[in-house]
């Protein structure tokens, strides 16, 4: 078994090592930078940010709610306290402004374990066992666990979510939780690819809601330059929100709520068809495109 079509080489070769792989490199300082900062207080007693992703309180001033849990426990009957309400209104204001699901590609810890399945599946050149899981099942599951809470009286769903048991498991070495996230490395690698992020998994669908109005956004503005080497398909985490933008004769934005904002088209794309915009940039293009523009 091996990788059909080397993805990225073309980048490199163009554009450089660096270019290539910018976005990723960032997102993965980002991503250990998140768990560096939770891990200062256990491990070395230097409490810059108490708590964990779902609530941490940053300087002993600043309070960040993750709005997912807050709103299982507001299903779950309690009532929340001024500080998670006010910590959960700052972290939706900043997925509006920045992409909901970029919480996926630049926060999450197991957004790590489930790229290195889909890379090491693409290496290997691995089919999997043809097993497609309908994309709107996270939607169903994001229901579900608002029920169970509702049911339980309790946040059911955060002992077995895998995003906290990883940040658990990092921060204070559970031993069990592993297992989980093993599995899923495992089932993204030999069964269906992509399957817990793109498929399965109820935060990343309650951040898809928010991105449905966010306002950072990837635009194919340069999509004329294209040469249909199919790359950018390749390392998309859910390469079904590209086509409208690149192959379409509309809006080159790419305004779909499941674009994680993760930028790595940008990266393998050697004709550098992909940007950062705002969601409006389509009205910045035909503005600049306009004859009224050019004269
Ligand atoms: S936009 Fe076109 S040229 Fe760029 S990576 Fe995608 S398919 Fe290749
Ligand atoms: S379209 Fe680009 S930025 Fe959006 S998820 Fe796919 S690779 Fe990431």
């Amino acid at each position: 078994m091996a990788e059909l079509h080397p993805v990225g080489v073309e980048a490199i070769d163009k554009k450089g090592w660096w270019k290539a792989h910018q976005w990723l490199i960032l997102r993965r300082l980002s991503q250990l930078s998140i768990l560096g900062l939770f891990l200062l207080g256990p491990v070395f007693g230097v409490w810059f940010v108490k708590g964990n992703l779902a609530s941490s309180l940053t300087l002993d001033i600043l309070p960040l709610t993750d709005p997912y849990v807050l709103l299982q426990t507001i299903a779950a009957g309690a009532k929340p306290l001024s500080t998670a309400l006010i910590g959960a209104a700052i972290v939706t204001v900043f997925y509006i402004l920045v992409g909901g699901r970029s919480y996926c590609s630049w926060v999450c810890p197991v957004n790590i374990v489930t790229d290195a399945a889909s890379w090491l599946r693409r290496k290997l050149g691995i089919k999997g066992s043809g097993t497609v899981i309908d994309k709107n099942v996270r939607y169903w599951l994001l229901a579900v666990t608002f029920i169970v809470a509702f049911i339980t009286q309790s946040v059911a769903w955060e002992l077995v979510n895998p995003v906290s048991i990883l940040h658990r498991g990092i921060i204070f070495s559970i031993g069990m939780g592993w297992s989980v996230i093993l599995f899923i490395f495992l089932f993204d690698l030999l069964i269906s690819n992509r399957a817990w992020c793109g498929r399965l998994c109820p935060v990343g669908a309650f951040y898809s809601v928010i991105g449905t109005v966010s306002q950072l956004r990837i635009t194919a503005d340069n999509r004329e330059a294209c040469n249909d080497c199919m790359d950018c398909f390749q390392v998309c985490p859910e390469p079904q929100v590209i086509r409208p933008a690149l192959k379409g004769s509309g809006n080159p934005v790419i305004t779909a709520a499941n674009c994680t904002n993760c930028a790595r088209c940008i990266d393998v794309c050697s004709e550098d068809v992909f940007h950062i915009s705002t969601r409006y940039a389509d009205k910045i293009i035909i503005k600049n495109s306009s004859p009224e523009a050019q004269s």
